[in-house]
């Protein structure tokens, strides 16, 4: 039955997006999931992300280089931090005061629904030794 493809289709996206910390491209998710599933396409692949954002299960993450987007399938509230050197997207727990955002002193704002932080820089893997001697 066409449903029941398309469920399994879903829960190997999300299984892939949970079982990572890396934050892959849909690209990078094509490529595993098409170990599992020969016959599927990028374009199925990307559906299915589409759908799983609109469920709230998925969010997408536009990276600070303005490169391919990258996927999260971890929901609970937290911040990303990029570095600009090699590409790298990791989670950092949102700063204190932000897990609780308040509305009250925001003009225009009705609601806030989620939070979208990024943090930007190098890693540790990537930081020049120089400049950690200058600064
Ligand atoms: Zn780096
Ligand atoms: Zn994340």
């Amino acid at each position: 039955m066409k449903k029941t493809r398309h469920t399994r289709q879903r829960g190997i996206i999300l299984d892939i997006l949970h079982d990572t910390k890396t934050h892959p491209t849909a690209e990078a998710i094509y490529r595993d999931a098409r170990r599992i599933i020969p016959n599927i396409s990028l374009g199925t692949v990307y559906r299915n992300l589409g759908f799983l954002q609109g469920q709230g299960l998925v969010r997408e993450i536009r990276p600070a280089d303005g490169g391919s987007t990258r996927f999260d399938g971890e929901m609970a509230a937290h911040a990303h931090f990029h570095c600009l050197n090699c590409g790298a997207l990791f989670d950092v727990p949102l700063p204190q005061g932000f897990e609780q955002p308040s509305c009250s002193d925001a003009e225009g704002i009705a609601r806030i629904s989620a939070i979208d932080l990024h943090l930007i820089g190098s890693c540790a893997g990537c930081a020049e030794p120089e400049m950690a001697l200058t600064h």
